[in-house]
Order: C-alpha cells, then structure tokens, then sequence
C-alpha cells in the first residue's frame, strides 16, 4: 500500500483554514509601508536631493553620482527602522524570476579589526559587481572576462523584503550590452514615449511625455504541499509529466467564479495584506476556470514599475502559500486536460495630460487622435506579429497555446464589431470624414426597480491573443511564470519603430502642402488597408483559422526552437536597432540562451519521466501484474482447465495488457535515453535545441499515453503519485 500517497492525502483533508488578521483597520493605513515611496522619501531626505530624484524619474534627466550618497544615507536610516540588516541589488537575469546576492550594512570603522558600523554608500547603492559568470549571457561574456555590473533604477522604489532592502537594479556587462530583462525595458519605454509623445503633438503641443501602462492578471494553481511533495515531477519541473484526467474536473464549468474555497480565501487574505505593505494595489481575485486555479490583478500602473511589481508579487505568492499548507504553481501548465495558467497583459498607453491613448474620445478630433494610436498598434502587430509570438514563446507557454483553451500559437488582433465598422468606413471613404463612435448603448431591462444597464461599445472574444478591450490592449498569450518585460520590450519597441515612420509619412504629406488632418487620414487609410491581415474576430481556436491565417501570411510556425528566430530576422534586427532597444549581437545572444534554456527544461522533464516510470511505474504496476498471476495461478490449482480457463480470463487479460503496456513504456524511455544521448552531443544550442524538441520531446506523450492508461486499471491502494483528483479536488 502507497502510504505516503495516502498519508498525505488524508492530512490535507484535515487541514483547515488558517486565520489571517488585517495589518491595520484600513488598507490606506499600512499601504507601502515596506517601500521607498516618495512620502518615506520626502521624509529622510533633503528637500533638493528629493527634486533631483523625481526630475530623473519624471523627466530623464541624469542623477549626480554625489546625489546618490544623499539618497543611500537616507535610504539606510529609513530601511534599518523597518529592521533591515542587509542590502541586495534586486535584477532579473535572462533565466526569468529575480536574482539578489545580500551584503551586510557592516564594515569597520576604520583599519580591519576596528569599530564596526553600519555603512551603506552611494557607491554601493549606484552600482554594484555581482559574479556575472553564473548568469546566462549567451556568449557575451565568457566566464574568464566575467564581470557584470548592476545599476541601479530610480523608477522603480526600493523595499524592504524580509531584512534586506531590495534595490532594484539593471544588469549590464562590462561592454554594455544588456544581460538582463529591465534595462532593454527602460530603452523601449524611452522608444515609445518620445515617438509616441512626437505624434501627440499633432494633436496638443502640451503633451511632454507618454507613459506605458500594464495591468497584468496573475493566474495560478494551488496544490496542497504534502501532496506536492509526493509528486516529483511537480517538484522537479512545475507540472506533471503523467496523471490521467480526473473524472470530472472542469466541464460543469463550476469553479470559474464560484465560491473560493476557505482555506484559498485565507491565502488570498494574507497575500492581499503583503502585497498592500509593497504598494501592490491588487484589486480583484476569483477562482479561475481549472479546479484549484485562481487569479488576481492590480489596478494598472507604469509598466516599469508595474512589472516590477508583478515579479514581487510571484515571491510573495510562493513565500505566503507555504504558511497555508500549499504550493504555487506558476507553470502555464500544471495538468493536462484542463486550463493552463496565463498573465494576460494589459497594455496602453497614457500622456502626462491624463490622456488614454487608446480610449475612443467624445469629439472627432479626440477620435482621431485614438484611431491614430489603434491603427498603428495594429500596423506593428501585424508587422512583428512573428516576433510578439517570440516574445511570449517559452517549452512551458508552448503547452499552453494552441490548445483548446488558451490563445493559438498564431498572434491576430480583435477589434469588436463597433472598431471594426468605424475601421471599414475609414477605409474607404474618400475624404477625411470626423470620426463618430457610438456613446455606450443603454439597455431597459424592464424590472422596474433596477436601473438601466449601460452597454460597452466592445465585444468580448476570449480566444483571440491580442484584443482590444475598450481602452487598452490585451495580450493574452503571455505565460504565468513570464518576466512581462520580455513580451512589453517586443510590443513598445515595434510600436514606437511604427510611431516613428508614421510621423515621417504625415510630415511628408504636410511639406508637400496637404492639412494636417488630411495627411493623417490618408496614412491611417493606407495603414487600415495593409494592415488587415492581423484583424481577425473569429474563433482563434478553429482549425479553420489556422489555414486561414497561413493564406494571411501570418507566421503560424509552431515549434518554440524555430519560433525564436524572429528575433534576428533582419527586419527585427533593423526595427531594435532604430530604437537603440537592443543591439543585433544582443539579440543573437539572446537567443543562445533561450535555446539553451528550452533544452535544459525538456532535458529535465525527460530525465523525471524517466524515473518515474523506471521507480514508481514499473514496480508498482509489476507488483499488481504479480498479484493477479497468483491469483490465476491459484484457481488453476483448484479448477479444472475448463473452468479455471473462465473464472481466470478477465485477469489473464489485464495480466496481458499490462505486460504490453510496461513493454512499451521500457521501450520508449529507453529509447527516449538514447536520443538524448545523441542530442547532448550536439554542439550548437540552436541545433541542440531543435533536436530536443523534433526528437526527444515526442516521447513524452508516448510514455504518458500508456502509464496513464495503467493508472486506470492498477489498485488504487498500490498507485504512489497523487492522482489529478487529489491534486486538483482537495483543497
Ligand atoms: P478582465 O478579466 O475583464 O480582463 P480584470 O479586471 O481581471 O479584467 O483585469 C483587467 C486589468 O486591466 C487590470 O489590471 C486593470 O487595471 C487593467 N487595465 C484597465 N484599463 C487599462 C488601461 N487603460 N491600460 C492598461 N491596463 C488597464
Ligand atoms: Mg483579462
């Protein structure tokens, strides 16, 4: 009998929720109080020293090194009164998640051996030299030439997590280029801000600056933690590798906004309260649509920071799970068979006059205005759509999309009927015509004591990647566990690249004597019309589409080492390099890592499922096959051929299955091995790469196909892997 299985299933039955108690009566009282904001600031630092910091943040404008020593004195006092004894340069390396390597505030005072104080310089908050050589750089410093700076950004407030306060920081090589995710993040915000800010002066010369905003929507699955333990797979790689589908698990659609589950409600409470202290303002939370899968998101904010937040939030939600008896599961796909996890990107952008650029406006100008930024979000989409697939493309996503449930491998833009008809008259009217949306429709419901309801002027279309949802974008194939900064680098880059030409085109229009609204109609028309390809409004999950989308011209390659190839594309290269976003060599190294990484992931995922099936499936299942050979063995002992051949049939047959199936199973992880053999012998991560993905993964679904079979008709007592039921019921 599987103990431990049983063990832990019926301890998680026991355990009960836990109760959370609110930081303080209201949120506003202890909202951030774990951070560096502006009000700490104002309070620790001096009136000048805190100009020069906002004029950095709010208008670029370079900080004196001989600031940050004021800045680090400050910020000691404030982080040592919130028990801080430590400081961490807080980055995020190519490998996804963040990376910290905590100091200590002591030094002696002065000769070793003397006083020792509490010391924290400007130096040590502007810069700091971590041993780069253990974070991947695909090449671009070799382990020998190691060094690797990181520096710190101003944008993004420190915190005090735990005892050590979290600067955070970029993380560049000793020649400049990028090693990490925030720095190319920064320059596609600048990018976008000033193309973006150039064409707003069309329309109001007072626009001085245009911000990027994210909301992000964090989906994830909970699993109690004694069942995890018992799963190696689900500790080893974040998802299980074998399991057959529960009996039921999300086809009565009875969890997508049911009641969450009381000990889930205590995890969103305390998570809720942690993430106030951080000035994480999370606004909504429900259950998901998978059993045991919930989401949460924040009211949008600067994508910088809001992204910054988003990858705090990923710690704090593990570190407060552990307290309540679970595990966090950010793998976009945990279980086969129902919904994986992804963190739809909200995007827009914003001017510093209040202005939502992607809000449709009262007055035709105002329209104008927004049909402008909508059409040429469009034009880039449509142009880099191969690219924003990349960008989003990870051996984890990749499990996610296409499947029945999430968006397709296929990158389209849904625009809702209305957008679409204002987008259709604008092309082929002749002149320049204003620009009229519908105010939202009302609707009578004919109850006489509850009010009228206000229609949107947007439709909802939950298979499309990236849609329009009436006053933003939503980038929907986003991963759960991604690093948002790589998807948004994709995304500003390829609109300000698009801004910019945009601007170039109307200009010239303008010299050559046309108005200016003429002069943008007759691009916009233009744009619509080229840029057609990418709107599609249909069902993204039809096979149909599929076809439909290679007839576009639309990239619809589905093989995630391939797929990374449009990042040096020479019209990739040439769009990164206008923007000083990243450099061709980055790009390239880059790529080295990405393939590097997707083979490490299906180089671990096959080493579990090996052993898995060679110490837990094949002996448990041989254990059963013994059983029931004792059990025929024993009634032909006692019965005659004649009968003994009847009573003993039903289990000389699954006697018979089962030995096929262990054959296969053998067979395959053994065949499995030896491809991987071969591969490892591969020299270039590309190639490696592919070989792992056309070669080794396609075992994976082999292996599982029978085991999961045999879980079917194995003794439950005997099986020693949770099965889905467990993992995905018991809460
Ligand atoms: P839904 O599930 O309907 O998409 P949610 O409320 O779960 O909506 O999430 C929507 C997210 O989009 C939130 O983070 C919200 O703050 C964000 N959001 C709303 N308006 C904008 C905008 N103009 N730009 C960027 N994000 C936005
Ligand atoms: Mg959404």
């Amino acid at each position: 009998m599987s103990s431990l299985r049983f063990k832990a299933v019926e301890e998680a039955f026991r355990k009960k929720a836990i109760c959370v108690e609110a930081p303080g009566k209201l949120t506003s009282e202890y909202y951030g109080k774990y951070v560096f904001s502006r009000k700490a600031m104002s309070k620790y630092l001096a009136k000048d020293t805190m100009e020069a910091i906002q004029n950095a943040v709010d208008n670029g404008v370079a900080l004196h090194r001989d600031i940050a020593d004021h800045v680090a004195a400050g910020m000691k006092r404030w982080a040592m009164e919130m028990g801080a004894t430590h400081y961490t340069h807080w980055f995020q390396p190519l490998t996804d998640g963040t990376a910290e390597k905590h100091d200590s505030f002591i030094d002696y005072e002065g000769a070793p051996g003397g006083n020792v104080i509490e010391d924290f310089s400007g130096k040590l908050l502007a810069q700091q030299e971590p041993d780069a050589s253990s974070f991947p750089s695909g090449g671009i410093r070799s382990t020998f030439e190691a060094r690797g700076y990181t520096a710190w950004d101003p944008s993004s407030p420190a915190f005090v997590l735990d005892d050590t306060l979290c600067i955070p920081t970029i993380f560049i090589s000793y020649t400049g280029e990028s090693l990490d995710l925030k720095a190319p993040l920064l320059k596609a915000l600048n990018a976008v801000d000033k193309a973006a800010t150039s064409v707003c002066q069309y329309f109001n010369p007072e626009v001085k600056k245009v911000y990027s905003y994210l909301g992000w929507e964090q989906e994830y699955f909970l699993v109690d933690e004694g069942l995890y333990a018992t799963r190696p797979d689900l500790a080893l790689t974040g998802r299980t590798l074998l399991g057959h589908e529960s009996a039921k698990n999300q086809q009565l659609e009875d969890h997508y906004f049911g009641a969450v589950p009381s000990r889930v409600a205590a995890y969103m409470k305390d998570l809720e309260f942690e993430a106030y202290k951080y000035a994480i303002p999370l606004k909504t939370r429900h259950n998901e649509v998978a059993p045991n899968q919930f989401e949460l998101a924040p009211i949008f904010g600067e994508a910088n920071l809001s992204n910054d937040q988003n990858l705090l939030i990923m710690s704090l939600m593990k570190k407060v799970a552990r307290r309540h008896g679970f595990r966090l599961l950010l793998h976009e796909k945990p279980f086969a068979g129902v919904n994986g996890s992804g963190k739809h990107n909200n995007w827009s952008l914003g001017t510093d006059t209040g202005v939502g650029l992607l809000t449709p406006g009262k007055t035709p100008e105002e329209n104008l205005q927004f049909i402008t930024f909508l059409v040429n979000t469009l034009m880039a989409v449509y142009k880099h759509n191969a690219l924003l697939k990349a960008s989003i493309m990870t051996a984890n996503n990749a499990h996610r999309l296409g499947a029945n449930e999430a968006p397709p491998a296929i990158v389209s833009a849904f625009l809702g009927s209305q957008i679409t008809a204002v987008l259709n008259k604008l092309e082929n009217s002749s002149s320049d015509e204003a620009i009229v949306m519908d105010a939202k429709k009302r609707l009578s419901l004919g109850i006489p004591h509850i009010p009228e309801v206000l229609l949107d002027n947007t439709d909802r279309n939950r298979t499309s990647p990236f849609a329009f949802t009436g006053n933003r974008f939503e980038f929907r194939a986003v991963g759960s566990s991604a690093n948002c900064s790589s998807a948004l680098i994709a995304l500003n880059s390829a609109v300000a690249a698009q801004l910019v030409e945009f601007k170039i085109a109307v200009d010239a229009l303008i010299a050559s004597g046309k108005t200016k609204e003429k002069a943008i109609f007759e691009v916009l028309k233009e744009y619509i019309k080229i840029s057609k390809p990418i709107r599609f409004d249909g069902n993204g999950y039809s096979d149909e589409w599929k076809v439909e989308a290679a007839k576009r011209g639309l990239d619809c390659e589905t093989s995630v080492p391939e797929i990374y190839k449009a990042y040096t594309k020479p019209e990739t290269v040439a769009m990164f390099a206008k923007n000083g976003v990243l450099s061709e060599k980055e790009l390239h190294a880059r790529n080295e890592v990405k393939w590097e990484t997707y083979t490490k992931k299906i180089q671990i995922e096959a080493r579990v499922l090996g052993d898995l099936c060679m110490n837990h499936i094949i002996p448990v299942v041989t254990k059963y096959q013994s059983l029931l050979l004792d059990n025929v063995a024993k009634i032909y002992a006692i019965y005659s051929p004649e009968q003994a051949a009847q009573l003993a049939g039903m289990n000389k047959s699954l006697i018979e299955e089962i030995a096929a199936r262990l054959t296969n199973i053998k067979n395959n992880v053994d065949a499995m091995i030896e491809e991987r053999k071969r591969c490892n012998k591969i020299e270039h991560e590309y190639d490696k790469a592919k070989a792992y993905h056309d070669l080794v993964f396609p075992y994976f679904d082999k292996i599982r196909y029978d085991v999961d079979k045999l879980e079917l008709i194995v003794d439950n007592e005997m099986w020693t892997l949770p099965k889905y039921r467990e993992l995905l019921f018991i809460r």
